[in-house]
């Protein structure tokens, strides 16, 4: 399988202007009250569930994913935890973070760069979202073992920020 055929690629333009957008927020009050509308978000969830489980040629397991660079401009987020399981988050964002900031090398599936490239994380998250029962969470001090640099990397793409920005 290739990458390419499912996660947007930053070398079109079109779909590099469409990596810069911010995500649309999933309606919670409609995700509580239709059936449809849950079914056609859940699928969504299904889609990100298939894609962390996949192996892609050229390329570590996936780790992290946001439906934006699957082509679907919906503020949902997936990765792995430290047990390998997939956790997923709808309209997830920071509620609060360490001051610290830690200088990493990232490096981007729709960017593929030949030289990851310098950016910073939070070294602790606090994170506010909604579940999959359309409960509000908050998860709190969220370290890197966690997963909290995944999960900011895919928080970033909702908001239409990029690997390639240098205030990331
Ligand atoms: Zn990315």
């Amino acid at each position: 399988m290739k990458i390419n055929d499912y996660i947007l690629q930053a070398k079109f333009p079109n779909e590099e202007a469409t990596l810069k957008q911010s995500a649309f927020l999933v309606n919670i009050r409609l995700y509580k009250s239709s059936e449809h509308y849950r079914d056609l978000i859940n699928n969504i969830i299904k889609y990100l569930g298939w894609y962390l489980s996949s192996a892609f040629e050229g390329y570590e397991r996936p780790r992290g994913i946001s439906a934006a660079v699957l082509g679907i401009p919906l503020s949902i987020i997936g990765y792995k935890d430290t047990w390998q399981k997939n956790r997923f988050y709808i309209n997830a964002k920071i509620a609060a973070h360490s001051d610290l900031k830690n200088t990493v090398r990232s490096n981007c599936e729709c960017y593929q760069l030949n030289q990851p490239t310098q950016t910073y994380r939070y070294s602790t998250i606090d994170l506010e979202f909604y579940d999959l029962n359309g409960h509000k969470v908050i998860q709190k001090n969220i370290g890197y073992a966690e997963g909290s640099y995944v999960i900011q990397h895919e928080l970033n793409h909702c908001y239409g920020k990029t690997i390639v920005e240098k205030d990331e």
